[in-house]
């Protein structure tokens, strides 16, 4: 991006915080009065931040950081912008900064997957015998993951060890490649593989923004587009070709483009484009489209004989 006027920084550091609710109120402040905007967590196992601002802003607090002992060794991950990437800031403190859902939680300080740097992943990632699991949620898969990679039958990260224990076959006596948007995931991911047993376990150091900006392997075998946790929602990756995954939930045509379903119960996010989100009310089944607090009803002032009517007409070019 040339004449970039803001970044996105993405960062994470398991590292020991005593007391995070002191400390997440202490560093919104400081936030606030840089000036950044965006979500960070903490907990008692360490940071996990994504924030946007100035490039002086983020500098500052990138100095910031680096000067409490407590973050020495983070790494910034810095995505050029031309404006804030969040309308809020928040720190909010947590019980975890990476839930997977364990009855006995990993300290990736102690136990974790071996580190593979872009270029190794990529070479890793064309042998045989060698299984790439997402470690992601399913709607993040959909829009863009490693070409062959495995896409685990689950809707959220939470659910992952119980797959893997579920398909435990399809693992075993492989080189396991596991990756996710920044790395902090599989930190946590890996070292839990590695307790369960499997040996040749590995984890994409950085995660996919990492190898996205590898000069030398420039994304390579990276399929669609990244999804990210801010008002960008799809970022690129691969620098040398670009291929369309994501598929619009209504019609299966080439699409990249996220909406929230309109039915405030269900929120999912669906893959529609701009003609198909009105033709559908952004709404993800029937069920979502009738529903009495149906947000696309509300913003359109839809009457419920209107909406009826849509509902209709649906159905009628279904069955022709
Ligand atoms: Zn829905």
């Amino acid at each position: 991006m040339q004449n970039h006027t803001h970044n996105v920084l993405l960062y994470y550091l398991y590292t020991p915080i005593e007391n995070p609710e002191e400390f997440a109120a202490e560093h919104l402040a400081a936030c606030k009065e840089i000036g950044l905007k965006g979500r960070i967590l903490v907990s008692e196992e360490g940071i996990n931040g994504t924030c946007s601002g100035t490039i002086e802003q983020t500098e500052q607090y990138m100095d910031m950081m680096k000067n409490d002992p407590r973050f020495a060794g983070i790494v910034f991950k810095i995505d050029e912008s031309d404006g804030h990437a969040f309308k809020k800031m928040h720190v909010r403190p947590k019980k975890e900064i990476v839930h997977l859902g364990l009855e006995e939680d990993i300290n990736p300080n102690e136990l974790t997957g071996n580190y593979l740097e872009p270029e190794e992943f990529y070479k890793a990632m064309q042998d045989q015998d060698t299984v790439v699991i997402d470690a992601r949620n399913d709607y993040e898969y959909d829009l863009g993951h490693f070409r062959g990679a495995v896409r685990p039958d689950v809707e959220t990260f939470r659910d992952l060890p119980e797959w893997i224990r579920e398909n435990k076959e399809q693992f075993e006596g492989k080189k396991i490649l596991t990756y996710c948007t920044g790395g902090i995931r599989c930190e946590k991911f890996s070292g839990w593989m590695k307790r369960e047993g499997f040996d040749d376990v590995n984890q994409l150091h950085g995660g996919i923004v990492t190898y996205g900006k590898d000069p030398e392997v420039q994304g390579k075998l990276w399929d669609g587009q990244l999804y990210v946790f801010d008002e960008r929602i799809a970022v690129p990756v691969n620098r040398v070709e670009h291929t369309i995954v994501g598929k619009d939930h209504f019609t299966g045509e080439p699409c990249e483009r996220y909406v929230n379903c309109a039915n405030p119960e269900c929120n999912a996010k669906i893959l529609s484009s701009e003609e198909n989100e009105h033709k559908y009310m952004r709404s993800c089944s029937d069920e979502c489209r009738e529903h009495p607090r149906n947000r696309y009803a509300f913003e359109h002032g839809l009457t419920g004989a209107e909406v009826q009517q849509r509902l209709d007409a649906l159905k009628e070019t279904a069955q022709s």
